[in-house]
């Protein structure tokens, strides 16, 4: 099993020193993202091919967080990021740059769920809604109580 670490992203750049996009100076993040395409996306590439322990991809994780995470992936990816020092083995590193939010299908509404309390509880109960669009008893059902 891979070592599971959580950072904030202070914490990763002090420990692994993300580098300046020279490509953009104003580029996202105080100027350290990569862009998905183009010559960004062709220096990261060149990277990857001789270093891959040192990029690390942006993207959305499945909760609706924005997460950067150590390797390259293609899935839900927004940016890139390259660190001077390398990742170590079999160890995932996650950091968290964006709370989760929950999407209700039912009334197409976006809503801030830091903690995917939302989420697990009305999927829990197979509810395709949110607190907004749930009866007195779903919401009962849900354990949530009136939020
Ligand atoms: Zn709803």
């Amino acid at each position: 099993m891979d070592n599971f670490i959580e950072m904030t992203f202070e914490e990763a750049d002090e420990k692994f020193r993300f580098m300046v996009n020279n490509y953009d100076e104003y580029a996202s993040f105080n100027g350290l993202m990569f862009e998905t395409y183009g010559d960004e996306v062709e220096y990261v590439k060149s990277i990857l091919s001789s270093s891959p322990d040192r990029v690390w991809t942006f993207g959305d994780g499945d909760d609706g967080g924005g997460y950067i995470w150590n390797g390259w992936s293609f899935i839900n990816r927004i940016g890139y990021f390259i660190s001077e020092v390398p990742c170590p083995a079999d160890t995932t590193i996650q950091i968290l740059v964006s709370d989760p939010c929950y999407f209700c299908e039912n009334c197409d509404t976006e809503m801030d769920d830091p903690n995917n309390t939302i989420r697990d509880a009305f999927q829990d109960q197979d509810l395709d809604k949110c607190p907004n669009c749930a009866t007195i008893e779903e919401m009962e059902l849900t354990g949530l109580g009136t939020l």
